[in-house]
């Protein structure tokens, strides 16, 4: 195949940041993207209905003109957040509210320490139809950072599932065969996104030859059985699993030192890489229902108009994506060739 033509896609997971970085990372996903889940992790997060409207204005100013982009909007769940909370970040467009447990990720410091105290504002969720959203990692300083996935899903996540069975729950950017059978296993009210990177790499890609500070993400990237599992879940064409690319950038002085940030920022290639990857799995086929279909199924979002045509066509990714104030991102998978370009969005 030379040529693929597929439903305008949506993004059912990133990381936009704020701010300045904004005029990079919006064009980026408007790209080829129509509509993307914007994680609400900035500092200080988007707690509530007044922070995320502002929120929502600072991304809608940088998306390009001319471009069709709805950002879909979610909140950031803390010790302190409640039924009225939810309620009125639903009014205020929230379709999602997004579980830290506290310090897992970039800026989740503030997040939840007991979940037993959010249960009423899962409850609200449930009844108003607001969609869970998952990092599905415990914290504690004693479990490894491998096993902290599968830690996850059995101290916190089957609670949850089983107490509100009728709430939808995306468990994000799963790494894990754990976490994709789990999720195969779980009613129909529970579904995974799925990152490139887990897709394309696995731990000796972290490790081997030098710590290698660009494949570092959380959750940090798994033995290849893992990676394996998770290509067999995409490649199977389940509804339960769709497309969040997790897209994180940091600045490049953040990832290469001695303390380095976690995340890939892939937007500028995200549909080729995942294009990559299905053709790699004889699997093209299945490309438009993961990247189209399923995620705006499970959030009950109408399916986009309009279509992206990718052909197959060599380039490589650039080494460094300029910001205009001097500083540098390093693109996920910079200076490797890919077989896919978006040539009609
Ligand atoms: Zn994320």
């Amino acid at each position: 195949m030379q040529e693929i033509t597929i439903q305008t896609p949506d993004d059912l997971h990133l990381h936009f940041r704020d701010e300045s970085m904004l005029l990079n990372t919006v064009p980026a996903t408007a790209r080829c993207f129509r509509r993307a889940i914007v994680m609400p992790n900035l500092v200080p997060p988007v707690t509530n209905a007044e922070r995320l409207t502002a929120y929502r204005e600072r991304i809608l100013s940088a998306v390009p003109p001319g471009k069709h982009f709805e950002p879909l909007m979610t909140i950031y769940l803390t010790d302190n957040t409640d039924k009225e909370t939810v309620t009125s970040a639903k009014a205020a467009g929230a379709v999602a509210a997004k579980l830290y447990p506290a310090g897992a990720t970039t800026n989740s410091d503030t997040a939840v320490t007991d979940l037993e105290r959010l249960y009423p504002v899962f409850e609200q969720m449930q009844k108003i139809d607001m969609l869970l959203l998952v990092h599905g990692e415990v914290t504690d300083t004693h479990i490894d950072i491998f096993d902290r996935e599968k830690e996850f899903i059995d101290q916190k996540l089957q609670v949850i599932h089983a107490r509100f069975p009728n709430l939808k729950i995306v468990f994000e950017h799963i790494t894990t065969k754990d976490a994709a059978d789990f999720v195969s296993q779980a009613n129909e009210f529970m579904a995974a996104t799925i990152t490139p990177q887990h897709l394309m790499l696995n731990r000796n890609d972290l490790l081997v030859g030098g710590i290698r500070p660009h494949n570092y993400c959380l959750p940090v990237l798994k033995r290849s059985t893992h990676q394996q599992a998770l290509r067999k879940a995409v490649q199977s064409g389940s509804h339960k699993f769709f497309l969040g690319t997790d897209s994180a950038p940091h600045e490049k002085h953040k990832k290469e030192t001695a303390c380095g940030c976690a995340g890939c920022y892939s937007a500028w290639s995200a549909i080729e890489l995942y294009a990559q990857v299905f053709e790699e799995l004889d699997a093209l086929d299945k490309l438009e229902g993961f990247a189209s279909h399923y995620g705006a199924d499970f959030y009950g979002l109408p399916r986009n108009q309009g279509t992206i045509t990718l052909k197959k066509e060599q380039w490589k990714i650039p080494d460094a994506i300029h910001l205009g104030n001097g500083e540098d991102i390093v693109p996920f998978f910079a200076g490797q060739t890919i077989n896919w370009k978006v040539t009609d969005a």
